[in-house]
């Protein structure tokens, strides 16, 4: 046989991710040769005639129910994912509120992983319209089995956590959700789909904050939902149109941008906070840190297993608990800005303070840092100058 005919075409390969990243679903071809997709910055589309209104289901319509320039980033994610179908959303929360709410109705019981980032609004909101919530410590896989109850409808997951980095074993958590035909929901903004595939690991619904690395710039904000092409259409469609987090043409636009970027962006993030989570690491103020790229990491086998790296978030602990004396480290800092979010191309730092019960006056304080794509040397040494107050 002619070896030419057993060897796939590009099309029947299946495409690496870096390829997808760059190319997929922007055939140029589609539009006028142009490289960089069209703005379809429309609220409306309009036709012919009544007929053409009529008899054309897939046509689009209006924007908050489809967008030809954010259905290009849909389709992109859905294939970066390994899911059937995607749906942006005009911030991560209104991703999490439609997936949550297309999973749950008064008198359901959801299991949440302790520290997951939906809590205000399952706490705040949900509670309000009957659908209570157990959170319970996502290393131990047992306990969400543990706190299952027969009107248990939604597992929340959220791997690594973005504070303190636990990670939860994601195939073992949808093993015992499908035993109790328990739906299962992650929170891969931290990862993206760059660094892990949660739905190759069983899981039913992925959202994202694409206003963290996806979008990567610190400019936008946006959400995403990856499920099958039925849940998309028997239970999200309407929460997808009708919660009105609707994602702007421009911000699809920014996101498609921002993303062919996305491999190179994650690994020099990788790069940097191995560099800085390492120097932290060895010096004498600084009591424990927290990466998930470190084999200190108290779970580095699991996030080997179900990562393919790690991204530039990390958390020190300072020997140090006096808060003037945190407070004046922080003060100190020039190159990290002290800021929340994550995922733009700079540098930040979130001290977060911990009360400790009985020792009033004193918290344990954790410091977030994002590690940017500065170079780690000036990141190190403006950690360094600043450190020094602390001893
Ligand atoms: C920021 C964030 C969200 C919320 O996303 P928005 O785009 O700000 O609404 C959700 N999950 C995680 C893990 C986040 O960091």
């Amino acid at each position: 046989m002619d070896s030419r005919e057993t060897e796939p075409t590009l099309a029947q390969r299946e495409l690496g991710l870096d390829t997808l990243l760059a190319h997929a679903c922007e055939d140029p071809s589609r539009f006028l040769g142009a490289v960089s997709p069209p703005l379809f910055q429309a609220s409306l589309f309009a036709f012919e005639s009544i007929e053409d209104w009529g008899d054309n289901p897939g046509a689009y319509r209006y924007t908050r129910v489809g967008n030809p320039t954010t259905e290009i980033l849909e389709r992109k994610l859905a294939l970066l994912e390994r899911g059937e179908c995607a749906r942006m959303f005009g911030s991560g929360m209104g991703a999490i509120t439609a997936a949550i709410m297309s999973c749950t109705r008064a008198g359901d019981h959801v299991v949440a992983v302790d520290g997951c980032y939906a809590r205000a609004l399952l706490d705040g909101i949900l509670a309000r319209f009957g659908v209570a919530t157990t959170y319970v410590n996502g290393t131990d896989t047992s306990a969400f089995d543990a706190a299952t109850r027969p009107n248990t409808t939604l597992y929340y997951i959220e791997s690594p956590l973005t504070v303190v980095f636990d990670l939860q074993d994601i195939a073992a958590v949808c093993s015992i959700a499908r035993s109790h035909g328990v739906t299962t929901l992650i929170d891969n903004s931290h990862c993206t789909p760059y660094y892990q595939n949660p739905i190759e690991m069983g899981v039913d619904i992925v959202v994202h904050s694409a206003s963290k690395y996806l979008g990567g710039h610190s400019d936008l904000i946006g959400g995403a939902l990856i499920t099958s092409e039925a849940r998309l259409r028997e239970a999200l469609s309407h929460e997808s149109t009708l919660l009105g987090a609707v994602m702007d043409p421009f911000v699809s636009w920014l996101i498609l941008r921002g993303m062919r970027t996305l491999a190179v962006r994650l690994e020099r993030h990788q790069r940097n906070a191995t560099a800085v989570a390492s120097w932290l690491e060895q010096h004498p103020a600084v009591e424990r840190v927290i990466y998930t790229g470190l084999p200190s990491h108290p779970q580095y086998g699991l996030a080997k297993r179900q990562q393919r790296g790690s991204t530039g978030l990390l958390t020190f602990i300072p020997k140090e608990s006096r808060d003037d004396k945190v407070r004046a480290f922080a003060n100190r800092l020039e190159l990290f800005r002290l800021a929340v979010s994550w995922g733009g191309y700079e540098s930040l730092a979130a001290p977060i303070p911990r009360p400790l019960e009985g020792k009033s006056g004193h918290s344990t304080w954790r410091v977030r840092l994002h590690v940017g794509l500065e170079d780690p040397e000036d990141l190190i040494a403006d950690l360094d100058q600043a450190l020094r107050v602390l001893g």
